[in-house]
This record gives structure tokens, C-alpha cells and sequence, in this order.
């Protein structure tokens, strides 16, 4: 446990509760792994790093130790104390995650919070140019849509709502959890009416009182146009739906763009190889070009020489951003005559003598 959890967040060792936070979303905003960039590793060392300095306790644990508070090796399987845990209903991470996105923000001030649907991620595959053009493509996911019956509600319809006998109305249930600091209770939502305290006497038979269904939704995306291989765009509510009235997850869609016959990629530009003949070359010519999105007519100057680039501003991809295009860089290749007839051949000959 040689982590320095300070430099981890970018903190000094005096930093604030609220500092602490700040670098933690920062930082967790920057290396989620849904996001383009982000690393699963680094996300949860910052995690790891955030739980031990956002609770005094541990803090002041791991500043006298180094380390964080073990709880006591814990074996024998079950949810043991400290090392690193998700921990959605601790109030403090749920707030973190919840403006993850900019979405959430669902059930702030209520009784009880509802957790939203679960975020779905599947894998796209377009070309080139569906990139481009920002093209429209249906797709055909498994995902929790909400019970047609129920709407939602986990009831059979008409059925009466009775108190959960699980938690005793209160919604709350308390697990107590042995720590090398003593004995703590923890408060969590029941499980048996997810915190309502109430619950339907009979359950919806259509969904078993889930609320929502696995099925087959088929929708149509707009690709983002100019996204990128290795990037990954949202769609919002198109995630697991939750019941209750909960938000439904957002689907993260990963892009692989696939390699183009002509055109290759890097960031917004596009590059072409452009082979054109001696002859072009020395006298310089006009060649049609077919970019994404039009013929262009390049000129080629006279004398130019092999591996020379020519810069068509603009003909390249949009960018992600939304702000204007790349370019389209022609790579001229120059290209020497293999195989030549009798007639090139004299004439080579006659170039020869004149040092060419
Ligand atoms: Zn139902
Ligand atoms: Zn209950």
C-alpha cells in the first residue's frame, strides 16, 4: 500500500473536505470508463483514493499509517469493511453520480430516492462515411422496458397497496457491520419495497412485480457525425428501465469506424495517395479528385515531387466538436515507369541523354 492517495487526487495534505470532493469529481469525470479516454484502472484508484480521504476517520487512519483501514481481514466471504466497495445508497457517492453526464438529479429532496435504470453499453460498427454524414441507424437492443400492465408500479392493477411487512412500513432496514473501530449500523434503503414502505398486496403477473420487462426495443440513433473509432456516444433513457417512476438508463453506444478502401484517418484530416505520372509530375496537370463529398478538380503544380502533400482545406471530416471540418491531405506518388514499350524505351533514352 505505497499509493499516496494525496497526489492520486492532486491534493495537498491539508486539503479541504471540499477540495477533496472537487478533485474527486474532477477526476472521476475524467477517468469514468464509459467515457472516450477513460481507464477503468485509474478510475478506481481515484475511487479508492476518495473513500479513505473523504471519511475523517479512515483519513486520519491513513494519515498516521499510510494505508487505509483494513477491516480486519474480513475472510469468510460477505460484504466486509473498507478495502474498495461501491456503495450506491451511502448518500455521499449516489450525489457524485447522479450529476455524472450532466443527467440525474432524480429524486433529490424526496422521501426516498428511486435508483435509476441501470446504464446500458452496446458496440456500433459504421463506415466511414456513415461517420461523415452523421448517418441514421436502426437498432435492435434487449433492454428493461417498463411493464405494459403495471406501468411501472409493481401492482396488479386495482390491487391494494399494503404496508411491507419486510422492513415494518418504515422502508429502512439496519445492518450492523463489526469494525476494528467497534460495531457500526448502517442504514439501507429494504429491499423488499425499495424504501417505500409500502408495497402492492398482489403483484402485477405480467412482470412478477418487477415493474419492468426484458424485451426487444428496436429505435433509430443518429451516429454523431465525425465520431471516431474508440468513441462513444449517449442516448438518453434508452438504458435499462427502472420501476416506480424511476429514469430510465442512458445506452452508451461505442463506435468502431471501419477502415476505408481510399481515404485513411487521423483525428479530423483525411489522407489520400495520389499516384500520378512522371510526366504529370514534370509538367504539372489538373486531376479529378473524388473527396467525401464532391469532385474536385487539384492542381497539380509542374515540378512537384514525390511524397508532396496538397492541402484540400476542409474536405476532411467533421469534427466531433460540431465546429467546422478537417482537411483532406493528398500525398502525391510519384510513380516510375515498370513496364514500358519499345517506343518509351527510345524515348527514356533520348531523356537520358539530356540528364533526366
Ligand atoms: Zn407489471
Ligand atoms: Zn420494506
Amino acid at each position: 500500500m505505497a499509493k499516496d492517495f494525496y497526489t492520486i487526487l492532486g491534493v495537498g495534505k491539508n486539503a479541504s473536505e471540499e477540495e477533496i470532493k472537487k478533485a474527486y469529481r474532477k477526476l472521476a469525470h475524467q477517468h469514468h470508463p464509459d467515457k472516450a479516454g477513460g481507464s477503468d484502472a485509474k478510475f478506481k484508484e481515484v475511487n479508492e483514493a476518495y473513500q479513505t480521504l473523504s471519511d475523517a476517520k479512515k483519513r486520519r487512519h491513513y494519515d498516521a499509517f499510510g494505508s487505509a483501514p483494513q477491516g480486519g481481514q474480513s475472510s469468510g466471504g460477505g460484504a466486509g469493511f473498507g478495502g474498495f466497495q461501491w456503495d450506491f445508497q451511502g448518500g455521499d457517492f449516489s450525489d457524485i453520480f447522479s450529476d455524472f453526464f450532466g443527467g440525474g438529479g432524480q429524486g433529490r429532496g424526496q422521501p426516498h430516492r428511486q435508483e435509476k435504470g441501470e446504464d446500458i453499453r452496446v458496440a456500433l460498427h459504421s463506415t466511414l462515411e456513415d461517420s461523415a454524414f452523421g448517418a441514421e441507424k436502426e437498432l435492435s437492443i434487449k433492454r428493461d422496458v417498463e411493464c405494459s400492465r403495471c406501468k411501472g408500479s409493481q401492482a396488479e392493477p386495482k390491487s391494494e397497496i399494503v404496508s411491507c411487512a419486510h422492513c415494518g412500513g418504515t422502508g429502512r432496514v439496519s445492518r450492523q457491520y463489526r469494525t476494528m473501530f467497534g460495531t457500526i449500523a448502517q442504514q439501507s434503503a429494504c429491499s423488499a419495497c425499495q424504501g417505500r414502505g409500502k408495497v402492492p398486496k398482489h403483484k402485477c403477473t405480467q412482470c412478477h412485480g418487477a415493474g419492468v420487462r426484458k424485451e426487444t426495443d428496436t429505435f433509430k440513433i443518429k451516429i454523431p457525425a465525425g465520431i471516431d473509432s474508440e468513441q462513444m456516444f449517449k442516448v438518453q433513457g434508452k438504458g435499462n428501465a427502472a420501476p416506480l417512476g424511476a429514469q430510465s438508463g442512458d445506452l452508451y453506444v461505442a463506435v468502431t469506424v471501419a477502415k476505408h478502401p481510399i481515404f485513411s484517418r487521423k483525428g479530423s484530416d483525411l489522407y489520400l495517395d495520389l499516384p500520378v505520372r512522371f510526366s504529370q509530375a514534370a509538367f504539372g496537370d489538373k486531376i479529378d479528385i473524388k473527396t467525401l463529398y464532391d469532385t474536385v478538380s487539384l492542381k497539380v503544380p509542374a515540378g512537384i515531387q514525390s511524397e508532396s502533400v496538397i492541402k484540400l482545406g476542409g474536405k476532411g471530416m467533421p469534427r466531433v466538436s460540431g465546429f467546422g471540418k478537417g482537411d483532406l491531405l493528398v500525398k502525391v506518388r510519384v510513380q516510375t515507369p515498370a513496364k514500358l514499350s519499345r517506343r518509351q524505351k527510345e524515348l527514356l533514352e533520348e531523356l537520358k541523354k539530356e540528364n533526366l
